[in-house]
């Protein structure tokens, strides 16, 4: 018997994903060019392009809650370049590259590319591109000083914006998008057969061409990732909106996602309400491979939440009072190498029929559009090949 595909008890954010698939929804087919599982950046990007690519060709979507449920509904929205591992042979200029993709798709985010800073408690060795400490707009005690050491290419989305933006362009393009259908297991033929838990009870199937399975730090049993990876829940708070005045205060006026070098982790960003988002922590699952099964309530992600907000409050005097007014986690996808994976699935390795991307640390907003358009570009054999580095075991 199925298991209902209840959404996860991680909180909300404080955005809205506006997207709902058309309704009365169509049936399932029973076969499909191209199959993507997982409505994140990443499979509605590979989705909405696989159809520009392969107009004349079947493209199904199948997400196991609703569109944007996993960490891109959830991220704290800063556009950042390369991948967390740094630049990588044959990346190209990952910003450039998603610029075009919401431009080419006509999606509108909010997309500022202003510059990110990267703060920390002391300056880093490599001070080619930094700021000087001693001008930093940033003064903040949190086990010592942090201050504005560099400047890096990045900037902000409105993450209910970019999923919203990419489903509408996947639906537009003629993407058939299934919300509420978890993929459970995959028969791995010359044509893989994937079996699907509709709502509570029905069972279905499809026959999938060529797949994508963009499902990041969930279902790893399906994605065949285990070695070196550690799925996590990460978690980030909300402030009321701040006056102008505390947001010059604290070095946060001039509008720049900032995220620390060094530990203790801290990131954040001014929302355009003036709002302030924080986070830090990682809550690990009671059954490592079920992220689905963290409650924020419970008494580790409640604590870790508790301790960040004093954090944040312990920052600067002008912090002393905020108040908060969401609390929130997401699925995030760690690998030893900190590098992506991007990479055929293991069990079609002979077949090349199905490709896995995802583990993009907290480096993602723009990686999983990207990689995502990458991947439609291979799986329609019109793109340069899988590269070394995203492979399951480098
Ligand atoms: C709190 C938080 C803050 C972050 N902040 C940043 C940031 O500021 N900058 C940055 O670059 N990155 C950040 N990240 C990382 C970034 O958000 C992710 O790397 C990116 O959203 C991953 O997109 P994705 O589409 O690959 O995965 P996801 O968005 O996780 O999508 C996977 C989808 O697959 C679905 N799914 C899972 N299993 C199945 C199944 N069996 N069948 C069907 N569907 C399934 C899920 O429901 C989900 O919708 C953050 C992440 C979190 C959680």
């Amino acid at each position: 018997m199925p298991r209902k595909p209840s959404s996860p008890s991680w909180g909300k954010p404080p955005w809205e994903i506006r997207f709902k698939p058309p309704r009365p929804q169509r049936d399932l087919p029973r076969i499909a060019d191209y199959v993507v599982v997982g409505g994140g950046f990443t499979g509605l990007a590979a989705a909405a392009w696989l159809r520009r690519l392969a107009p004349h060709q079947s493209v199904v979507l199948l997400e196991a809650h609703h569109i944007g449920a996993g960490a891109s509904g959830r991220t704290g929205g800063m556009a950042l370049a390369e991948t967390a591992a740094g630049d990588q042979p044959g990346l190209g200029d990952v910003l450039s590259g998603f610029r075009k993709i919401l431009e080419t798709l006509e999606v509108d985010c909010d997309l500022d590319l202003r510059g990110a800073w990267e703060i920390a408690r002391s300056a880093p060795k490599n001070q080619a591109r930094s700021e000087s400490p001693r001008n930093s707009p940033i003064d903040w005690q949190d086990s010592g000083t942090l201050r504005v050491v560099n400047q890096v290419p990045g900037g902000t989305v409105d993450p209910g914006k970019l999923v919203s933006g990419l489903a509408a362009a996947a639906n537009r393009a003629g993407v058939q998008i299934f919300e509420n259908h978890r993929v459970s297991r995959i028969r791995w033929r010359k044509t893989p057969e994937i079996e699907i838990e509709v709502g509570a009870r029905q069972l279905a199937s499809i026959a999938a061409g060529r797949v994508l399975l963009a499902t990041n730090a969930l279902s790893m049993a399906i994605t065949s990732l285990r070695k070196g990876m550690h799925p996590r829940l990460t978690l980030a708070l909300l402030s009321e909106p701040l006056p102008e005045r505390i947001l010059k205060d604290i070095g946060l006026a001039a509008r720049h996602p900032f995220y620390t070098l060094d530990f203790p982790y801290l990131w954040g960003r001014v929302r355009r309400d003036r709002s302030v988002i924080w986070g830090a922590g990682l809550v690990h699952s009671p059954d490592s491979n079920d992220l689905d099964a963290v409650n924020i309530r419970s008494a580790e992600s409640a604590g870790t939440l508790s301790r960040l907000e004093e954090r944040v409050r312990q920052l600067h005097p002008a912090l002393n009072q905020v108040k908060y007014t969401h609390r929130w986690g997401g699925p995030i996808l760690f690998r030893d190498s900190w590098k992506p994976v991007f990479d055929w699935h293991p069990h079609s390795e002979g077949t090349k029929n199905a490709i896995v991307a995802g583990a993009y640390a907290g480096h993602g907003v723009a990686l999983s559009s990207y990689l995502g358009k990458w991947a439609a570009e291979i799986l329609t054999d019109q793109g340069p090949k899988l590269p070394r580095w995203g492979q399951i075991n480098s």
